[in-house]
């Protein structure tokens, strides 16, 4: 794939500074590219790293044997380090990977003037790992440039933090996040209503439409209606469904109830002039307004988000979702 400033969407700050830069051959040797998950914060980090490899002028130029290199993904002086799966210990970057990272960047570089390495999921380092990359940063060795990227940046050293240039990256306009898709292949109607739902993520949308988004919101839709009437036994049936499913499915789930709990508080607020989620479920969303008063909203929101949270930890999924349907069934 080329790989080129243009074809990227939105960040158009973030880049022009990072081109001047480049240009200016002024980059600091450690760079931190910071924000919501699947904005794109990787594309640009990949764009500059094939600028910096090129070095021509404009770079990427897209047609050098630097550039070429890139493109086929095989550049000897780019060095890309991302999570590992461990099992039940979810994603994570270990010591073991950022020691054969080092002795790979301590090299001269081959092709280019400098190597380029990349942390992607960098929150991910666990703390060895963290500390060891502390002191490559920290004493750099040979003509090196580190790119980490992360979606949350709090979780990193402060050390870490200290010796890196911070780039932030903001959500996506709606209208971002339909040229995107549509750049992925995806139908003008489809990607204007999973845009809609995407939150400014493009990454998130793309997510949604893989994990077969539409059947999932029949289901959360389903259960929604449901709600009403969920008995105990519905709640270990559906407890234990949702708990076969993968962590990311889950997320998903909670996330499309989400947007539906918004669209029903909006409705409540100020009748939906605002932008709904699913505006072609105004109608019957109204017709549940009666059994969802606002107070039992935005308790069930509180319930969503708490649950997201747990997510995120190495918590069994069957009982974290019982337990969520559990304060489903106790808020009629
Ligand atoms: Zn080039």
């Amino acid at each position: 794939m080329e790989i080129k400033w243009n074809g990227i969407v939105g960040h158009e700050r973030e880049i022009r500074r990072l081109r001047e830069m480049l240009r200016e051959e002024r980059l600091p040797h450690a760079l931190l590219f910071a924000g919501p998950q699947g904005v794109g914060k990787r594309r640009v980090a990949e764009a500059l790293a094939a600028g910096i490899l090129c070095g021509r002028e404009e770079a990427p130029c897209g047609g050098c044997a630097s550039c070429l290199a890139m493109q086929r993904g095989n550049h000897p002086d780019y060095y890309l380090l991302e999570p590992e799966t461990a099992g039940k210990a979810g994603r994570s970057i270990k010591i073991e990977q950022v020691r054969a990272m080092q002795t790979e960047a301590s090299r001269m570089p081959i092709l280019s003037g400098r190597r380029v390495v990349l942390i992607d999921g960098a929150e991910l380092m666990n703390e060895a790992a963290e500390n060891s990359l502390l002191k490559t940063l920290e004493e750099p060795v040979g003509q090196v440039v580190f790119l980490l990227v992360t979606s949350a940046r709090a979780s990193l050293l402060d050390t870490i933090l200290s010796r890196c240039m911070p780039l932030s990256f903001g959500m996506l306009e709606q209208e971002e996040v339909r040229t995107v898709l549509m750049q992925q292949g995806i139908s003008a109607q489809q990607a204007e209503r999973w845009a809609r739902l995407s939150d400014g993520s493009p990454g998130r949308a793309i997510q949604l439409v893989q994990h077969g988004g539409q059947e999932m919101q029949q289901k959360v839709w389903e259960f929604l209606e449901q709600m009403e009437h969920l008995s105990m036994r519905q709640v270990f049936v559906q407890g234990k469904e949702l708990g076969e499913l993968s962590r990311d499915a889950v997320g998903e789930w909670l996330g499309c109830l989400l947007t539906l709990l918004r669209d029903l508080l909006l409705l409540h607020l100020d009748g939906g002039s605002m932008l709904l989620y699913h505006p072609e479920l105004r109608e019957r969303l109204l017709a549940m307004l009666g059994s969802f008063p606002e107070q039992r909203l935005f308790f069930l929101v509180e319930q969503v988000r708490e649950t997201q949270g747990r997510l995120r930890t190495n918590v069994n999924l069957r009982l974290l979702m019982e337990r969520f349907l559990i304060q489903c069934a106790m808020t009629r």
